[in-house]
């Protein structure tokens, strides 16, 4: 339901906290963050309320981190359980994502990835795609690459952010009939399902087209369309209001 990413110095699970408390309009069931840390990845995902997250957060900090996807979910496929929360995880925990939408093909993919020796933790449709990004990123090694991949698999609507703990200054976006933002900073990158996601932070934003694939970094944000050709998103300036 509701989408963040970012990549820079700041505290990284205060800026996913405050971009998925801006995105709480929409309505969800459940919230979750998760964060490089060293060979894999940190995360906390909650059932109920960000209050229930905070809380939790508060409790057990997660690590210091450059790099971190959060999101709130509102779900479709299997309840409003901690289980069911997003992220998911692929490539034995290296790797995590998030999923704004629905995959209607994830009953096929699953049976595979089963077939394959892919064991399963939640009833989501979501979990399907970190499984098939996982393996893709084992064979490209490079977590857009793979991205570009997964998606010509994937059938429904989507934004997907994933990052990968062997490219920890990394997050790739992908959307299909679904929306992602990039925030622009000096140093920082942002990625959102709607410019409220980083508009504390920053008024320079773009909005991808459909079907296009977005990797940032601290200092780049690149955009292809699902065949890898580079294309130029139209910036523009958020409102100051919008962000008080
Ligand atoms: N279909 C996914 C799920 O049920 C994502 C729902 C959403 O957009 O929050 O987990």
């Amino acid at each position: 339901c509701g989408i963040v990413g970012y990549t820079g110095e700041r505290g990284t699970v205060d800026v996913l906290l405050e971009g998925l408390s801006r995105l709480e309009y929409r309505g969800y069931d459940s919230a979750g963050v998760s964060v490089i840390d060293g060979d894999h990845i940190a995360l906390r995902k909650k059932g109920g309320k960000l209050a229930v997250l905070r809380a939790s957060l508060e409790d057990a900090p997660l690590p210091a981190s450059a790099t971190g996807i959060g999101h709130t979910r509102w779900a479709t496929h299997g309840g409003p359980t901690d289980e069911n929360a997003h992220p998911h995880v692929g490539d034995d925990g290296r790797l995590s994502l998030i999923h704004n939408g629905i995959i209607e093909n994830f009953a096929e993919l699953r049976a595979e990835l089963e077939a394959a020796g892919e064991a399963f933790a939640s009833e989501t449709d979501t979990e399907a795609a970190a499984k098939l990004l996982g393996r893709a990123y084992r064979e490209t090694g490079d977590l857009t690459a793979a991205m570009r991949q997964v998606v010509g698999r994937l059938h429904g609507q989507f934004t997907l952010l994933a990052m990968h703990a062997e490219q920890p200054g990394v997050v790739v976006g992908a959307s299909h009939n679904s929306p992602l933002l990039v925030g622009y900073g000096e140093g920082e990158h942002f990625l959102g399902s709607d410019v409220s996601a980083f508009v504390k932070f920053t008024p320079n934003a773009a909005a991808l087209d459909n079907d296009q694939i977005v990797t940032i970094t601290r200092d780049s944000a690149s955009v292809t369309d699902f065949d890898g050709n580079a294309v130029e998103p139209k910036r523009f300036e958020v409102s100051w209001d919008a962000s008080a």
